[in-house]
């Protein structure tokens, strides 16, 4: 057989493990990026000294990295290394109450009962119980497997699933589900942030988000050594060995399609034509940017609201901090009303709740001797035309004055080198619509159908999707199944198109 060619769309996480998946099975693969690096969100800025991971900082099932080098034959610790951090977060309240939580759940029911007292410590068991049984119940299916196949439900096991699904917290609010086990507040704000894990808001998003509680704490939180980027740095040098061709400062202009087939892509005034291609550009981009108008559009997937997009602050601090750990959580006093704001598109609450992460707790050389480098976000809507100026510097400053008199110091007169990221500069540098970080939200129950399927389906062949605005949805473990499903069927269309004899040949040179 002559050899296949299959196009990959943006080097995000998603594009570069998929571009690895097909390169295995020994197709032609070109990636091709718009930027002068890889890695989209999941990418580093170094200023004065400093290093900031600048997208995700927040690590789980590492495995899904490591399953991409071994699947290419490699040793996974020849690349890349993580260490699990006990601590998952530490969590604080302007009332003076604060809590460490980690990834040791009895530890966590001790913590619980220190704070919040006997009876909350046993609602936390059941919770924990709960959502690690939701966790292994949903994982598998929902986001292992394609939701837009038939051989997904023709399995028993789904089935059972299926009919779990009234028990699953669906047709409850995150929000309503955390108040039935929880009467602390402060318990149900915690457990309620679990929406933001993909850009959703806990009075809407459905309870069996609940589930995010056993990953991080039941599986685990970890940091790649030398920090998130490392994730990005060591699955490029995979996809070159194993023989992806990356083509950077490459912005695609159009997807052509011939027939209902896909058929090439245009590039730099020239049209280049391969077998099939794998998307990872953000979905509302793509179809309004690049895709030819006579492929229809996805109108219920498009009319999905987006996921938060985040204001960041980046500072270099000239102190450091014993009493903050990797992840901490500064909680604001009214949650409802936060969402409310950003659900109204204001983007500027005047007290939100405030991470930050500081890398150069675990990683010495990412801030200088006697510093650290803090990455500070609050949630804000995408970009819907708000003056984000204005809404930077009042957003700056409440963060300075919530955390210099939480931390008692002057925070403002600490911070030796910054920089920004808003919805705005999100979208400029990564194409996602409105600077949304994780694709669409799970704002409503049919979210996870909603999302945009690994395949372009309607009788068109040879479009695949994949990254944080496909189906399973946003986060690195999430964009790693998308690539999984997407490149799977790629390669199952592939290998189907080619003649018995054509099969042997092809299989036969991996
Ligand atoms: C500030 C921030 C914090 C986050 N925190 C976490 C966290 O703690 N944990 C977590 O798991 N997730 C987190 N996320 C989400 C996570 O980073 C994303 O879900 C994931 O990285 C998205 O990967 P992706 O494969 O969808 O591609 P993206 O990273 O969105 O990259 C898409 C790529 O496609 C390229 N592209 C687009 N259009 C074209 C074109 N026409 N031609 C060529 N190239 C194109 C873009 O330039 C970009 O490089 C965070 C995100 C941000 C921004």
């Amino acid at each position: 057989m002559s050899q296949k060619s299959v196009a990959v769309v943006g080097a995000g996480i998603a594009g570069l493990a998929s571009a690895i998946r097909l390169a295995n099975q020994g197709l032609d693969v070109h990636l091709f990026e718009r930027n002068s690096y890889t890695g989209g969100k999941m990418t580093v800025y170094e200023q004065d000294g400093f290093r900031f991971d600048a997208g995700p900082s927040l690590f789980t099932l590492p495995e899904l990295v490591d399953e991409l080098f071994k699947l290419s034959g490699k040793n996974p610790r020849d690349y890349f290394n993580y260490t699990k951090h006990h601590t998952a977060c530490r969590y604080y309240w302007s009332n003076g109450k604060s809590i460490s939580l980690t990834v040791d759940q009895s530890e966590n029911l001790h913590n619980i009962e220190r704070v919040f007292g006997s009876k909350q410590a046993r609602s936390a068991k059941e919770y924990f119980n709960h959502s690690k049984e939701k966790y292994e119940l949903t994982a598998p299916y929902f986001l292992e497997k394609s939701l837009h196949r038939k051989s997904t439900f023709s399995n028993r096991e789904v089935l059972k699933v299926i009919r779990k699904i009234p028990s699953l917290g669906i047709f409850r609010s995150l929000n309503a589900l955390n108040g039935r086990y929880f009467e602390s507040p402060e318990l149900v704000q915690l457990f309620n942030r679990y929406a933001t894990y993909n850009g959703s808001n806990p009075y809407r998003t459905p309870g069996i988000m609940q589930m995010i509680n056993h990953l991080e704490h039941g599986i685990g939180t970890y940091l790649p050594i030398g920090g998130m980027h490392e994730i990005a740095k060591s699955l490029t040098k995979l996809a070159k060995e194993v023989g992806v061709n990356i083509h950077l400062n490459t912005p695609v202009n159009k997807v052509c399609v011939r027939d209902r087939r896909f058929h090439s892509l245009l590039i730099n005034e020239e049209y280049i034509e391969f077998d099939s291609v794998l998307l990872n550009s953000d979905v509302h981009h793509t179809y309004a940017h690049l895709m030819e108008d006579k492929v229809p559009r996805p109108k219920r997937t498009l009319a999905q609201k987006p996921s938060t997009s985040a204001l960041i602050f980046y500072w270099g601090i000239q102190q450091t901090f014993e009493q903050l750990d990797l992840h901490n959580i500064f909680f604001s006093k009214d949650y409802k009303q936060e969402f409310d704001s950003i659900e109204s598109n204001d983007g500027f609450w005047l007290d939100p709740t405030i991470y930050v992460n500081i890398s150069s707790k675990l990683e010495k050389n990412d801030a200088p001797e006697g510093c650290e480098n803090w990455f500070v976000m609050v949630n804000v809507p995408p970009n819907t035309g708000q003056d984000w100026t204005v809404i930077r510097e009042k957003t700056k400053a409440s963060i300075i004055e919530r955390l210099s008199h939480e931390l008692k110091v002057n925070l403002e007169e600490l911070i030796v080198t910054e920089r920004v990221l808003d919805p705005v500069l999100i979208e400029k540098y990564t194409s996602s619509a409105g600077g949304a970080l994780y694709g669409t939200s799970s704002d409503n129950q049919l979210s996870a159908f909603l999302r945009h399927p690994n395949k372009k389906l309607g009788q068109f062949s040879g479009l695949y999707f994949c990254g944080g605005s496909a189906h399973p949805g946003g986060g690195i473990p999430l964009c790693l199944h998308s690539a999984k499903l997407a490149a799977d069927w790629c390669i199952e269309d592939l290998l189907k198109e080619t003649k018995p004899r054509d099969v042997f040949e092809s299989l036969k040179s991996v």
